[in-house]
């Protein structure tokens, strides 16, 4: 699944693509993703892309008048083709902008094509999302008081969107590595001092994955069509039973929420 870092790259890809041209068509091959594609977005030609922002693992390129709100769900992957490049069975979107095409594919289909005219921020899917962990809102002071009477581990809190949004499995157990927090501490232990390394870590982790293009261990193609390349230097992340990279300890799996976690039990306390 496509978490921030790819989400990330694929923004920062095709921004200069589609920023300052025009919607010269829009083609919907199949309307059914993971909620119908509005009718609205079938008549978004003529209007001039203003830019491509994120929210979350939200993609939102501002039309003017509205935002076309993107979500590449569990296996989407957006790329800019040229006109006339023969659509594949899972190429359901396309929104063509002169000669150049932005084209979305998605076998499963959980992924999101929305149009809203109200201000973006305000929309159902984005109104209650967290702190975005890469601007300076998420800081030490503000990250202590989101862990104040939480009392689930610090991993589950990391991946609870409505805290900090966009920081998925992989990334919580990395940035906790760096932290040196240990990933089932009840979160609301965390110092002001655990709170500052957290912090810093979380956006240390971030910021390297999307240096590095993303990660991504399947269904990803970047926004130019290279494929992340991440995944081997993860530092505790699918490394069960290998030795820390610090310590030579070697680094544990446990299950928390249904999900893996990976770490280091003596770099991490
Ligand atoms: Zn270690």
């Amino acid at each position: 699944m496509p978490e921030l870092p790819e989400v990330e790259v694929t923004r920062r890809g095709l921004a200069p693509h589609l920023a300052g041209r025009v919607i010269s068509a829009v083609e919907v091959r199949q309307p059914q993703l993971r909620w119908p594609v509005p009718k609205a977005v079938l008549s978004l030609a003529g209007r001039t892309v203003r830019g491509v922002t994120r929210r979350g693992k939200y993609l939102l390129v501002d039309c003017g008048d509205g935002h076309l709100i993107l979500h590449l769900g569990m296996s989407g992957s957006l790329r800019v083709i040229p006109p006339g490049t023969p659509a594949e069975k899972h190429d359901h979107f396309d929104l063509v902008l002169g000669d150049r095409v932005l084209r979305l594919r998605d076998p499963r289909r959980f992924g999101a094509v929305l149009w809203t005219s109200d201000a973006v921020e305000t929309h159902p899917l984005l109104a209650g999302l967290g702190v975005e962990p890469l601007s300076q809102a998420l800081n030490a002071t503000r990250l202590y008081q989101l862990t104040r009477g939480y009392r689930t581990a610090i991993k589950l809190f990391l991946m609870d969107g409505r805290r900090i949004v966009g920081v998925g499995n992989i990334y919580a157990s990395e940035s906790l590595f760096r932290a040196g927090i240990d990933p089932r501490k009840p979160a609301k232990r965390t110092t002001p001092e655990g709170a500052m390394k957290l912090a810093k870590a979380i956006k240390d982790t971030l910021r390297a994955a999307i240096k590095a293009g993303g990660s991504t261990l399947r269904d990803f193609v970047g926004a130019e069509g290279n494929a992340g390349y991440m995944q081997n230097r993860f530092w505790v992340y699918d490394r069960a039973g290998k030795p820390c990279r610090r310590c030579r300890t070697p680094i544990k799996r446990i299950v928390q929420g249904q999900r893996s976690t990976y770490f280091c039990p003596r770099c991490q306390k």
